[in-house]
């Protein structure tokens, strides 16, 4: 458990979101602010804080994510084309929101390395 963010409150529907994806686990969003002409968010419905404090008994969840993720990349018509994962963890990492999260990205080439 970390402290409360914006994503529980969209989770929540306490504030708006374009949300594309819903189980009992996860939900995917869309990004507000997109870095590619798909970017979605997909996270935990648990608020796990980031990558950088999961543990062992995370595994099922976080294998959960990835398996939405994919799901996600393939209902925006993805899945030939191609598209990257992220997890931003922790500052270095560049992670703003303590909620663990999946970016998913998509839609035209990306750049390798990231900055
Ligand atoms: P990170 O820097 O990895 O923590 O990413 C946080 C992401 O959350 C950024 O890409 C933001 O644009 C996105 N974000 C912040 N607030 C919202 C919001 N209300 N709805 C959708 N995306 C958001």
């Amino acid at each position: 458990m970390g402290e409360e963010t914006i994503f529980d409150r969209i989770i929540a529907g306490e504030i708006p979101a374009d949300i594309v994806y819903r189980d009992e686990r996860a939900v995917a969003f869309r990004d507000v602010n997109p870095q590619a002409p798909v970017h979605l968010l997909v996270v935990p419905v648990r608020p796990l804080a980031g990558l950088q404090v999961a543990e062992e008994g995370d595994a099922d969840l976080l294998g959960h994510l990835m398996c939405v993720a994919a799901k996600v990349a393939a209902q925006e018509g993805l899945a030939e084309s191609g598209y990257r994962c992220v997890i931003n963890a922790g500052p270095d990492g560049g992670q703003e929101v303590p909620h663990l999260h999946i970016h998913l990205l998509g839609g035209r080439a990306l750049g390798w390395p990231p900055g």
